[in-house]
């Protein structure tokens, strides 16, 4: 596709997140929307999501995102004409401290009051959800029976898909180079095939989003994170389904992929930004002890292969949208961690509220790009889930 020499926004990056502004632009209205991707639509970080979908969320605004997630998945098919493949199978929290107890206990009250469904059940109750589980060390376990997954990949489809059918171009195989600015205001970007003016521009570029906004002079703390994900051969000993259960002490988590279990480490590891990101064998010891601690039979299973990815962190783990600091026109929807594909319906639709009616309709000052620096009330335990 032709690159065109101007547009009315320019969304840089063609993963969930940008597919999903755009597709939101798009669907309000908005004409000439470009989005530009280096490489291929969903091929970036979102390829490497585990496709988990929880309202089991701290704050408020992000619980917000989370059922309105959920809304948006349990239409998809009829909306945009994919499969999602979204199944409630639950988000199952194991806790093995008091500390985690009570950090957890106001959290599921909030989340209540919001109208998710979050219980606190005991150990044995965990067990009963979880057979294959060692429970002697906990205390409690949180259980959210409406919490699930569904496919990042046919997610990323299906909002591409519609965003083109309603005029978005997108541009693959073309990177963003430079952002052109004047008087601090944003007047467009320079690709590899050329430049294309625009007052709007919209960096999405997951783990290269302080990358981008470097372009634009902006400082952004987005830190990409390198974390593994492994599966095993078909392991009929666990069966399925199973929900995305975490043992919130060691970071490790699995679920049932079909007939396959999928365990992760929940490493956070700095191996830098590139596009490739390499799997390291010495992973799998570190996955296979916390299984075994946790799931004993797993030791009985053969770990068949697996992946690593970079989740996009910020210093409190809340993403970053809104407009960047001191530069008009250039506005952020990066830093989502782990929790950028479930969070992905609500960014477009409040992102694109936001620039096209001047204000999104939830309020969004968790995710004010200004806030770092500036002294903040809480912190609180922090659970590293996806
Ligand atoms: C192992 C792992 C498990 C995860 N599990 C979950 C989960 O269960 N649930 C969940 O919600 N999230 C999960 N995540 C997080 C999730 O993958 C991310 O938060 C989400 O995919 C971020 O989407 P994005 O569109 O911002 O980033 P990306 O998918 O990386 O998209 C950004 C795009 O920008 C492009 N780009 C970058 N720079 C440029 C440039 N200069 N010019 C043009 N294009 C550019 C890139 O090529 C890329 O395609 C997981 C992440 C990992 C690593």
């Amino acid at each position: 596709m032709d690159q065109p020499k101007t547009a009315s926004a320019v969304v840089i990056g063609g993963g969930v997140v940008g597919c999903s502004i755009a597709y939101n632009l798009a669907r309000r209205g908005l004409r000439d929307v470009v989005v530009i991707e280096r490489e291929t639509v969903g091929s970036g970080t979102t390829s490497k999501a585990a496709g988990g979908i929880r309202v089991q969320f701290p704050t408020e605004t992000e619980i917000r995102f989370s059922l309105e997630a959920i809304r948006v998945f349990e239409r998809f098919q009829d909306e945009f004409g994919v499969d999602p493949g979204y199944k409630k199978i639950g988000y199952l929290f194991l806790l093995s401290e008091e500390q985690q107890l009570r950090a957890f206990e106001p959290r599921i009250a909030l989340q209540t009051r919001l109208g998710a469904d979050v219980r606190l059940v005991t150990p044995d109750d965990a067990r009963k959800l979880v057979p294959a589980l060692r429970v002697d060390d906990l205390i409690a376990a949180v259980w959210g029976p409406g919490d699930g997954l569904a496919g990042p990949a046919e997610v990323t489809a299906g909002f591409a898909r519609r965003a083109r059918e309603l005029g978005v171009k997108i541009i693959e195989g073309v990177r963003v180079q430079s952002l052109e600015t004047a008087q601090r205001r944003v007047s467009g970007v320079t690709t590899t095939t050329g430049a294309i003016s625009s007052a709007l521009v919209i960096n999405a570029a997951g783990p290269s989003a302080a990358r981008v906004a470097r372009l634009a002079g902006v400082d952004l703390p987005v830190h990409p994170r390198r974390r593994h994900i492994f599966f095993t051969e078909p392991f009929p000993a666990i069966p399925g389904p199973v929900p995305l259960t975490t043992d919130v002490t060691s970071g490790f988590y699995f679920r049932k992929e079909l007939e396959q279990v999928l365990l992760s480490p929940g490493d956070v590891e700095d191996i830098g930004e590139d596009f490739d990101v390499p799997m390291d064998p010495g992973k799998v010891e570190d996955a296979v002890q916390k299984a075994i601690q946790r799931v004993p039979i797993i030791g009985d299973a053969r770990i068949a292969g697996g992946w690593a990815g970079l989740r996009p962190l910020t210093p409190d783990d809340h993403a970053i949208i809104g407009w960047a600091p001191g530069v008009e026109g250039f506005f952020q929807a990066v830093g989502f961690g782990g929790h950028g594909f479930q969070h992905s319906p609500a960014t477009g639709r409040y992102v694109a509220e936001w620039l096209l009616d001047g204000k999104p309709s939830l309020d969004l000052s968790l995710f004010d790009p200004g806030r770092f620096g500036r002294p903040r009330a809480g912190g609180g335990l922090k659970v590293d889930a996806e």
